[in-house]
């Protein structure tokens, strides 16, 4: 069986797009497993979460899906990250709430646990380093554990001491599962903040154990045009030309 495993699309409708059509001219997948955030920042919340809701998947929430829908506020937001949410929000049917109203904090398909952020504090917390990569470690049970969050792809590789080394992941790279437990962030759909505008994703293969990374261009330019066109703030539509 194949997954692809997709975090933050953020209402990038042009990026999901292209990775939903990368993802079948790779032969397609059984379902998605999506890592939250699929609204904020982008100009297509609704038409996101139609998108999504008619694929195969599974889907834990992300701390803008939860803002968007008034469950924490965004008083910690930057005001550019706020004001795209204030608009967000009143772009969502009350299906679209209903839906985001739904989605757990965790979810654990087979070896895998699923949590937007961290397992730990799945809504707030980034894993950044090898030390918070190492801390959560205990904090769940499966020997995988894929996370969103950052908009950054990597890989943290846990060794018998216990202790977490980081690892970047670029286009193509290909993870072996085996013994040693990892921490996996396929980078964002519709945000990517490594410094490559190109959308991120990841495809399981159970059958090959393997975790295999790719980097989609997709129409930026579009995005751009209708977040303009919506008067999201400036920054947010610039910083996709850049990938940060
Ligand atoms: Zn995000």
């Amino acid at each position: 069986m194949r997954y692809a495993i997709i975090a933050d699309i953020h209402a990038n409708l042009a990026a999901f797009t292209a990775v939903l059509e990368d993802i079948e001219s790779r032969g397609g997948v059984e379902a998605l497993w999506c890592l939250g955030d699929i609204v904020g920042y982008g100009p297509d919340p609704h038409r996101c979460l139609e998108l999504l809701r008619q694929q195969e998947h599974i889907c834990v929430v992300g701390n803008h899906d939860w803002a968007a829908i008034g469950r924490i506020d965004t008083a910690y937001f930057n005001p550019a990250a706020a004001e795209a949410c204030q608009w967000t929000a009143h772009q969502l049917t009350p299906g679209d709430r209903q839906y985001l109203e739904s989605l757990p904090l965790l979810l654990e398909p087979g070896d895998f646990t699923l949590a937007h952020g961290s397992p730990r504090e799945p809504i707030r917390e980034y894993i950044q380093s090898d030390v918070s990569a190492r801390e959560n470690l205990a904090y769940f049970k499966t020997s995988f554990c894929l996370v969103g969050h950052s908009h950054v792809p990597f890989v943290f590789e846990c060794d018998e001491s216990g202790q977490a080394h980081f690892g970047a992941l670029d286009g193509d790279t290909v993870l072996k599962l085996a013994e040693k437990r990892l921490i996996i962030n396929p980078g964002g759909v519709g945000q990517p903040r490594d410094g490559d505008p190109r959308a991120g994703y990841a495809i399981y293969d159970s059958e090959a154990c393997s975790v295999t990374h790719y980097r989609i261009p997709y129409d930026i330019a579009a995005t751009q045009f209708r977040m303009r066109e919506y008067g999201l703030p400036e920054s947010l539509v610039k910083r996709l030309s850049f990938g940060w």
